[in-house]
C-alpha cells in the first residue's frame, strides 16, 4: 500500500516544521540583538565624533585667531588675548607659546605646564597637529592642539578633558559599556564614563562599533558587554520560545491526528477490494409449489482481516456513490464462478442473481463485463439474473432500456427489485421490459395467520401475470406467508424461513443436497417441505 510511506513522510515533515522554527527564531533573535546593538552603538559613536570635531574646531579657530593677532610675540596684549580666548571658548584649559623644543615662552597663566612633551602626534595639516597629554596634577589624559604657522614658535592649547567626551550611552548600557576616544594610532586620551588609567575592561565578549573622524586623526570606539545586550532579549526569547512551543504543540497535534486518521471511506473500500475482503454470500430462492431450489441471489459481505463480517449497509451506499460498485460487482461475478462454477455447470436450471445499481445502466460496460467474465465458463449467461432496484432513479431511461435489452439478448433475465417501493411507478416495469418482479419484504411482512388479502401483493401479482412476468417474494419468514403467496399465484420466494444468505460452502452443500444431481432428472430432486 503506497499510503504508509506518505504518512511517515507527512509525520516527519510535521516534526521538522514543529522543531525548526523555535530554534531558528531564537537564532534570529540573537542575530537581531547583535545587529541592532551595533547600529545603536555606531550612532552613539558618530555623535561623539561630531562633538569632538566641534570642540577641536573651536580650539583651531582660537589658535589661528591668536596667531593672526600677534600672540606669538608674547607681549602683554598677547597674554591678555590668550586669557580671553580661554574664557570665550570654554573648552580650552591652557594656552601657551612654546619654542622648537617645547619650552614655554609665555602662557595665559603662570601656574601651569612649564615644558610640553608631546608624545605622539596626529597631523591635521602642515601647521596643525594634535597630541595626547597627561595633566600633571590630575594625571588625566587630554588632547593638545599645536599651531605652528611658520618659524620655531608654536601656539599650543590643552583641552579641558571634560570638554572632549560627551556621555551618550543610554542608562541600560552605561554600567556595562564604555566609549574610548583615541588618536588613529591607538593612543587613548579619554574614556566615557571617565575611568582612570587603564582600568578600561568590560569583559572579553563585547559588542561594539568604531567611528573615525574624517577631519581629525582620531576616532571613537564604543563597546558594551554582550551579556548586557542579550539580557534585554531574554524576556522576548522566553516569550518567543513559549509561543513557538505552543505552535510546535499544535503542529505535533496535527501530525498525531494525521497519523491516527483512518483512511477515507472510499480509500477503505479500495483497500478492501485489493485485499479480497468482499465476498459473495448466496441466499437460496425456493419454488413454493415444489419446494425445490431454483437458484440464489448474491449478497455481498465484507470479511475484514480480524474475521468480522460486515453487511452491505456498511459500504454499499459509498461504493455506489463513488463508482467502486462497478469493479466490486466484477469481483463478485468472478468469485461466483470460482464458488459455484462446478455445481452450476452440472445444473443449468439453477440461477444466480446479481444486484446492479443505477451506475450500471448509464452505459454498456456491464454487458461487456458479463460477456467477458462468463464467456466459455461453467455458468451460462442463461443462468444469470440481474436485479435493478426500483428505489434508484434511472436518469437515462433510453440507455437503461438498451442495457436491459442487451442483457436479455445474451440470454440473461432482469428483475425489478424492491417492487412497489420506488417512485418510478409500475408503468416502468413494462417500458423497461423486465422478466421478474421481486415483491419487497415490506409487503410480505403484514401477511399473518388468517390474512385474506394483501392489496399490494395482490395487485403486483395481477400486473406481473398480465405482463407475462414471473414473481419472487422477498423476506418470507413464516409458513402463513408461504400459504398466502402460494394460494395467490406467487411461485418463488426467498427468506429466512428457508435460509439466510449463506457462505459459499454452505450454499454448495445445500445445492448438493436438494438440487438435481448430475445425470438425474428434476423429478428426483429433494424439495424443502413447506
Ligand atoms: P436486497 O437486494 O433487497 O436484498 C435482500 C436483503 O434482505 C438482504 O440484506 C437479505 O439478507 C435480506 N433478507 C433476505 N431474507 C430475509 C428475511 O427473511 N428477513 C429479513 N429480515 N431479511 C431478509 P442484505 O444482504 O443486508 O443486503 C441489503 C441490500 O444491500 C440488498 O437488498 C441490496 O440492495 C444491497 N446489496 C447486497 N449485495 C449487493 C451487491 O452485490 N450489489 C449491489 N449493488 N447491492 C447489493
Ligand atoms: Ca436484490
Ligand atoms: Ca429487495
Amino acid at each position: 500500500m503506497k499510503k504508509k510511506p506518505l504518512k511517515v513522510a507527512a509525520i516527519a515533515a510535521c516534526l521538522l516544521i514543529a522543531g525548526l522554527p523555535p530554534l531558528a527564531f531564537v537564532r534570529y533573535l540573537e542575530n537581531h540583538a547583535v545587529f541592532s546593538a551595533e547600529e545603536t552603538l555606531s550612532d552613539y559613536a558618530g555623535r561623539m565624533v561630531d562633538h569632538l570635531e566641534l570642540t577641536i574646531d573651536q580650539g583651531v579657530l582660537a589658535l589661528t585667531d591668536l596667531a593672526a593677532n600677534g600672540a606669538l610675540e608674547c607681549d602683554a596684549a598677547a597674554i591678555d588675548a590668550m586669557r580671553r580666548a580661554i574664557f570665550d571658548t570654554y573648552v580650552l584649559r591652557e594656552i601657551a607659546v612654546v619654542d622648537a623644543d617645547g619650552n614655554k615662552i609665555c602662557a595665559d597663566t603662570i601656574f601651569k605646564t612649564e615644558r610640553w612633551t608631546l608624545s605622539r602626534q596626529g597631523t591635521v595639516n602642515r601647521a596643525i597637529d594634535v597630541s595626547v597629554v597627561t595633566d600633571e596634577q590630575t594625571f588625566m589624559r587630554s588632547l593638545a592642539l599645536r599651531y605652528r604657522p611658520d618659524g620655531d614658535r608654536a601656539l599650543i592649547a590643552h583641552f579641558a578633558p571634560n570638554s572632549l567626551g560627551v556621555d551618550v550611552l543610554s542608562d541600560r548600557w552605561r554600567s556595562a559599556g564604555v566609549a574610548r576616544l583615541s588618536l588613529l594610532d591607538g593612543t587613548e586620551f579619554q574614556t566615557v564614563p571617565p575611568r582612570k588609567g587603564t582600568d578600561f575592561a568590560i569583559g572579553d565578549d563585547t559588542i561594539g562599533a568604531t567611528v573615525a573622524s574624517n577631519r581629525y586623526p582620531l576616532g571613537v570606539d564604543i563597546r558594551v558587554d554582550r551579556a548586557t545586550v542579550m539580557r534585554d532579549y531574554e524576556n522576548l526569547k522566553a516569550y518567543a520560545l513559549v509561543a513557538m512551543s505552543i505552535f510546535a504543540g499544535i503542529v505535533l497535534g496535527v501530525a498525531v491526528f494525521i497519523a491516527r486518521q483512518r483512511p477515507s471511506a472510499s480509500d477503505d473500500i479500495g483497500q478492501g477490494m485489493k485485499a479480497g475482503e468482499f465476498i459473495p454470500y448466496y441466499q437460496p430462492v425456493i419454488n413454493l409449489n415444489t419446494g425445490k431450489l431454483e437458484g440464489c441471489e448474491v449478497l455481498v459481505r465484507r470479511r475484514r482481516r480480524d474475521g468480522t463480517i460486515q453487511s452491505p449497509a456498511a459500504f454499499i451506499a459509498q461504493a455506489e456513490a463513488d463508482g467502486q460498485i462497478i469493479p466490486l460487482t466484477r469481483q463478485l461475478m468472478r468469485q461466483t464462478i470460482t464458488d459455484l462454477g462446478e455445481s452450476y455447470g452440472k445444473r443449468p436450471h439453477l440461477s444466480v442473481a446479481f444486484n446492479l445499481c443505477a451506475h450500471h445502466f448509464t452505459n454498456d460496460e456491464i454487458v461487456h463485463d458479463v460477456e467477458t467474465i462468463f464467456a466459455n465458463g461453467p455458468i451460462a449467461p442463461t443462468q444469470l439474473v440481474f436485479e435493478v432496484t426500483e428505489r434508484l432513479p434511472l436518469d437515462d431511461t433510453m440507455t437503461a432500456i438498451r442495457v436491459i435489452a442487451e442483457l436479455q439478448a445474451i440470454g440473461s433475465k432482469v428483475a425489478l427489485d424492491d417492487a412497489g417501493t420506488g417512485h418510478s411507478g409500475l408503468a416502468m416495469l413494462h417500458r423497461l421490459g423486465m422478466d421478474i418482479v421481486k415483491i419487497d419484504k415490506l409487503f410480505i411482512d403484514p401477511i399473518g395467520p388468517g390474512t385474506q388479502s394483501a392489496p399490494i401483493v395482490d395487485s403486483l401479482v395481477d400486473l406481473a401475470k398480465n405482463l407475462g412476468m414471473s414473481l419472487i417474494a422477498e423476506g418470507v419468514e413464516t409458513l402463513d406467508q408461504v400459504h398466502y403467496l402460494r394460494a395467490h399465484g406467487v411461485d418463488s420466494a426467498q427468506g429466512y424461513l428457508f435460509a439466510p444468505p449463506l457462505p459459499a460452502s454452505s450454499y454448495i452443500a445445500l445445492v448438493n443436497a436438494m438440487g438435481s444431481a448430475p445425470g438425474k432428472t428434476e423429478d428426483h430432486d429433494q424439495g424443502i417441505a413447506a
